[in-house]
């Protein structure tokens, strides 16, 4: 009850407030020793107040605000000291009285920047050379009927001599620097890179807006582009414009950090996107052919979960929970176009979009929990399963909606091409769904009947009945439907797959998912092992260390080549497992050899996926 008188109070008491703006002052000056500083000066009427930590956190579709970072929290107003008290079911949430006579109250608080291992946002976003400002983490704010009436003056200030971007219009430069009055909303959505190596690439394409990739290193070395770095984007930004046929930003930028000591992830927001990776990702020229499916996937996001965005993660404020269950198209669409960009602009190869596609197939058909789990239902558990890391994966499944979400998609762009005879597609329903006006931000929620709606103006079809049955299906096979109408079939051989050859390089490690049944580190660490595989009917455990082969002391090299005999061995191949404090010898009945999944062309169907990667846009780089 008391809960409620309060909800409603402060409700009347912002909407009379509502343009009055808040003041916050961030101090990054000590990111590099792992603290921020912030002061707000928040408009407020005598009596009970509420003040809120952000904690459901667009982009990242859970409960996932860093409360536990918030630490020296003060209040005051017109200079004393004001007593505080967390309400004792909502973590989230504080409550102070104002007293009489003060027309504001004035927060001081830290964030305590967290080592490695957390995900996201709320993982390590520091190092000595470099930071990432997610405004989320040092503000608070009253309880509001919308995020949007909520306005906010920021002022930044970061370590001498270091840069910064951010898609937040600068005032005034120097010291503090004084961004643009904004909503909450778009604060939050807002977030500020910098760090001592810092260079910002303009990304010449046919919008008429600018678009900018900013790059953040420990190392200059790591901000080296090649020659044709910047053409390669511009193609990926008009092939994105003539997919969508709008862009709903005044102007874009990728806020690209390149460093082993802050978490690794993209996150994205509606003129920017926060994207993480390893230091080598632009130096290595494997790393940097793969990271543009990172680049577009975020730069996708900007329609596909900004501009529209379902129902249900469309909330007013980050207090209010979110549900996930449309996550297929928000993360699955945007996965699907992430991969398939990147082809048009010739980021990536046609064999390279084949493998990433057969290593999607794959990966879900290694996911036996398939048949308990249906892929709705990682959708609607996202929230809990975006934590839920490697170990049972394959038996639990996991955000699957991302990789299965790439086959449903494709399966849907088949089939709008196979009711049409070829002449409409999913790039029809993208410029439908996502186009409108371009050169500002706006958000428009829609519900999966929108969908389906949609879906049938492109092309008149069951759509409802076949969503719902790739949603609701518990097939130990994963939607190949679209990879079989494109032309192809999934098939395995020996030969390298590019996308799962990457993955290995970069996590030092060998997959062996589609052979024994796990993959396995440089370091002998086995991964998640998948039930009713080789390795498992040996008894091998996820978590157990491999020690030898055959007698031999283990290495990757040592047990691939055991693997590729096994074809012609007569005997089993042997391990020594380390597990917990023992040691056991496990032999693993299999024959098969090595295996990877790739896409084989059948013959006498016409190659769908050739015809998918052809650009639709005459780029600006080929323009120049
Ligand atoms: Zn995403």
């Amino acid at each position: 009850m008391r809960r409620f008188a309060i909800a409603v109070g402060l409700c009347l008491l912002a909407l009379s407030l509502a343009a009055a703006p808040i003041t916050i002052r961030v101090d990054a000056s000590e990111a590099p020793s792992n603290v921020l500083h912030a002061h707000l000066n928040i408009p407020a009427s005598p009596g009970p107040l509420a003040l809120f930590y952000a904690k459901w956190i667009p982009g990242e579709h859970g409960p996932t605000g860093p409360i536990v970072g918030l630490s020296g929290l003060r209040f005051s107003a017109n200079g004393s000291t004001i007593a505080w008290q967390r309400d004792p079911v909502e973590m989230y949430e504080f409550h102070v009285d104002v007293p009489p006579g003060a027309n504001a109250i004035d927060v001081d608080l830290d964030y305590l920047l967290p080592p490695p291992g957390t995900n996201f946002t709320a993982g390590a976003s520091a190092s000595p050379r470099l930071a990432v400002l997610s405004w989320n983490t040092v503000l608070l704010y009253p309880q509001t009927s919308s995020s949007d009436a909520l306005q906010y003056e920021p002022t930044l200030r970061i370590p001498s001599n270091w840069k910064y971007a951010t898609a937040l219009e600068t005032l005034t430069g120097g010291g503090d620097i004084r961004f643009e009055t904004v909503s909450l909303t778009t604060l939050i959505d807002s977030p500020v890179q910098m760090g001592a190596n810092l260079k910002k690439l303009d990304i010449p394409n046919g919008t008429g807006l600018r678009h900018t990739i900013n790059l953040a290193s420990e190392s200059a070395f790591a901000l080296e582009t090649p020659s044709d770095f910047v053409s390669r984007y511009s193609r990926l930004v008009d092939e994105a414009t003539a997919l969508f046929g709008a862009n709903h930003y005044r102007h874009y930028d990728w806020l690209f950090t390149l460093s082993n000591q802050v978490e690794h992830f993209g996150l994205e927001h509606h003129e920017s996107s926060d994207d993480r990776t390893n230091e080598n990702a632009i130096t290595d020229e494997e790393a940097r052919k793969w990271v543009s499916t990172l680049l577009a996937h975020e730069f996708v996001h900007s329609w596909n979960g900004k501009y529209r965005r379902p129902a249900g993660l469309a909330v007013s404020s980050y207090e209010k929970p979110m549900t996930g269950e449309l996550l297929w198209v928000y993360e699955g669409l945007t996965n699907y176009l992430g991969e398939l960009l990147p082809y048009r602009s010739g980021l990536l190869s046609a064999e390279e979009f084949r493998d990433l596609v057969a290593a999607n197939a794959a990966q879900m058909t290694e996911h036996v929990g398939r048949t308990w789990r249906p892929l709705i239902d990682t959708a609607v558990a996202a929230q809990v399963l975006y934590g839920s890391g490697n170990v049972g994966v394959s038996q639990r499944r996991s955000v699957d909606f991302y990789p299965e979400g790439s086959l449903l998609w494709l399966d849907v762009d088949m089939t709008i091409r196979s009711l049409t005879a070829g002449k409409r597609s999913l790039d029809d329903f993208c410029r439908a769904f996502y186009g409108g006006s371009s050169g500002h931000a706006e958000m428009r929620p829609y519900t999966f009947d929108d969908l389906v709606n949609a879906l049938n103006s492109v092309a008149a079809y069951d759509w409802r009945s076949f969503l719902n049955q790739r949603l609701t299906s518990m097939s130990p096979t994963p939607p190949l439907g679209g990879i079989e109408n494109a032309g192809w079939r999934l098939v395995y051989n020996d030969q390298p797959n590019l996308a799962i050859q990457h993955g290995e390089h970069a996590h030092k490690s060998i997959d062996l998912n589609d052979s024994l049944g796990f993959a396995v580190r440089d370091t002998g660490s086995v991964g998640d092992v998948i039930p009713n595989s080789p390795a498992a009917r040996a008894g091998i455990a996820t978590g157990s260390r491999i020690i030898a082969v055959n007698g031999r002391k283990f290495s990757s090299d040592a047990l691939r080549d055991v693997i590729k005999a096994s074809p012609t061995s007569t005997t089993p191949i042997e391990l020594i497992v380390e597990a917990g404090e023992f040691y056991t010898t496990a032999r693993i009945a299999y024959t098969g050899g090595i295996r990877y999944p790739h896409l084989e062309r059948v013959t006498g169907k016409p190659d769908l996926l050739e015809v998918l990667g052809r650009p639709l846009a005459r780029t600006s780089a080929l323009k120049k």
